[in-house]
């Protein structure tokens, strides 16, 4: 056998896996046996979406009414549609053994943090100027939906598109990855760290009523096609959702939602779009901005490993597979899917946890 060793700068990484009991932990050590010493590199690299796709449709629900919520339990599920529901804890609380159920039978549904009371918190507001009020509404909120539903909030939705600076230092402080607020547009598939819009802090996004009239309809289907063919991730913001005009901010009919729902299928069916949660969007593209892919072949052994850079935020919550993908060099590798054609090469695609190393066969 050979020896497997990566040297890396000076450094000599190891990536040992610990499953604990949901996630995967990751650890640095001196010695490696992933990787061997004397492969020869072949030509890989982490596709920007997951499974290889174009762009990323993302569709949040604000505030977290009840009503809303039925209606998009019952949608997703029709639809096979991933959606995120932004609530306010005021608002969730109410039906919370409702929102406990329905979040824990439908795996499409998530609920993200959206403050505890939904006030604005721009600089120069009162609450600016308090931060025992600013972290009732950040943190305080955060650990509630966490303690009642489960999953670790790392993203989170603004209530009225706004925050002030102590409030980003507070959201940084507590792990908060990603923010969606209000500027109107498609965000790039690698954000840059930052509160402008666009940048992490200050995700952009389309209001899906944004347009009314007749030709509402076909803008909304050419958001999503735009997002495939200028891959970008696009975050659509929508209310209410309602069989007849409710007067809401926003509120999209019932049957122009199945229609938007049924397009964005289509593009997910047939492999351009991937519809994504927000924490799972966030978290695939976080997960690429801090690994590299290594991959070696070695005694007809694909070797393959993504290693993880920190950079100072919490790796421990990385645990959406990453795609990578491979050239195909003329042989065949066991296990994985492809070869698939795409600027004039061939591709095989494999799925890899960051800090996970695999070693496939190849003939
Ligand atoms: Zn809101």
């Amino acid at each position: 056998m050979n020896r497997y060793i990566r040297k890396t700068g000076n450094t000599l990484i190891q990536f040992s896996y610990l499953f604990g009991k949901s996630r995967p932990q990751l650890q640095r050590a001196t010695n490696s046996k992933d990787i061997p010493d004397n492969g020869t590199p072949a030509e890989a690299y982490i596709a920007p979406v997951y499974k290889d796709r174009s762009g990323i449709v993302t569709i949040i629900s604000d505030d977290g009414h009840f009503s809303t919520g039925k209606m998009i339990d019952f949608l997703s599920n029709k639809y096979d549609m991933p959606f995120t529901i932004g609530g306010a804890v005021i608002n969730v609380a109410w039906h919370e053994a409702w929102w406990e159920k329905t979040i824990t039978h439908n795996s499409r549904m998530e609920l993200v943090n959206h403050s505890y009371n939904h006030i604005r918190m721009e600089n120069g507001s009162d609450i600016a100027a308090s931060t025992k009020r600013l972290t009732h509404e950040l943190i305080h909120s955060k650990r509630y939906f966490e303690k009642r539903f489960g999953a670790e909030q790392i993203c989170f939705v603004c209530p009225e598109n706004r925050m002030c600076s102590k409030g980003y230092e507070l959201l940084r402080q507590s792990g908060i990855l990603a923010v969606r607020q209000g500027t109107r547009g498609y965000n790039d598939l690698s954000p840059d760290q930052g509160e402008e819009p666009g940048e992490w802090y200050n995700l952009k996004t389309m209001g899906i009523m944004d347009q009314t009239g007749p030709d509402a309809r076909e803008t909304r289907k050419k958001w999503l096609e735009d997002a495939v063919k200028e891959k970008k991730w696009l975050i659509e913001m929508w209310h209410n959702i309602s069989d007849e005009e409710d007067g809401g901010y926003q509120t999209i009919l019932r049957e122009d939602a199945e229609k938007h729902l049924a397009e964005i299928k289509e593009l997910s069916d047939n492999g351009q779009l991937w519809a994504a949660k927000f924490t799972e969007a966030v978290k695939y593209i976080v997960e690429r901005q801090h690994c590299s892919v290594i991959a070696v072949n070695c005694n007809d052994e694909l070797h393959l490993s993504l290693a993880v850079r920190s950079d100072g935020i919490d790796t421990s919550v990385f645990d959406h597979p990453l795609t990578v993908m491979i050239r195909d060099y003329g042989k065949k590798i066991e296990g994985l899917d492809g070869p698939v054609f795409k600027d004039g090469s061939a591709w095989y695609m494999a799925e890899l946890l960051p800090g996970e190393s695999k070693a496939l066969f190849i003939s």
